[in-house]
């Protein structure tokens, strides 16, 4: 697996405050070997390639990041739900969505049951990574520093998800 480092200036501003999805920054392939469970939704590798474009790929099945303020959903402020690109399991409502300067769309709370988390101890840290719990991929991480009322803050790579405007 290499590692390569980002060659894309982030677009937005820089963090605000001490949100940060990564302390390495973005553009890194991390290389966490997808668990073996069985999804609902499940396709080979050769598949997913078909259905993804390179970068989703890159993020959603080998636990990429993008480079932060890289994907237009980071500013999406219209009322409607976000689906996961890779099997389009609703995920996220806009409700839930909060501007956490990180230059990654970022939300208090997922829709009960379409997330799930693991232990990713990649990159020297101990992180919860966040992945569907229907297909799988890959969509981000969550922390406990976010706003009230759930203190939680899902960081969450834009280009795996989908908008919906209601
Ligand atoms: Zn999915």
């Amino acid at each position: 697996m290499t590692v390569r480092p980002a060659n894309v200036a982030p677009s937005c501003a820089p963090p605000r405050i001490h949100y940060v999805c990564s302390k390495v920054g973005s553009g890194l392939i991390v290389g966490i070997a997808m668990d073996s469970k069985q999804y609902p939704v499940t396709h080979t590798e050769a598949e997913w390639r078909q259905l993804l474009s390179p970068e989703q790929f890159r993020i959603m099945r080998a636990h990429g990041t993008e480079p932060p303020g890289s994907c237009a959903l980071n500013h999406e402020k219209r009322a409607g739900a976000f689906f996961c690109a890779g099997c389009g399991q609703k995920l996220f409502a806009s409700a839930h969505k909060f501007d956490s300067g990180t230059g990654w769309p970022s939300f208090n709370d997922p829709v009960p049951g379409a997330v799930e988390t693991a232990t990713d101890r990649s990159l020297g840290m101990v992180r919860t990574e966040v992945h569907c719990s229907r297909c799988g991929s890959h969509l981000g991480h969550v922390f406990d520093d976010g706003p009230p009322p759930t203190h939680r803050r899902y960081c969450i790579n834009g280009v795996a998800m989908n908008f919906q405007p209601e």
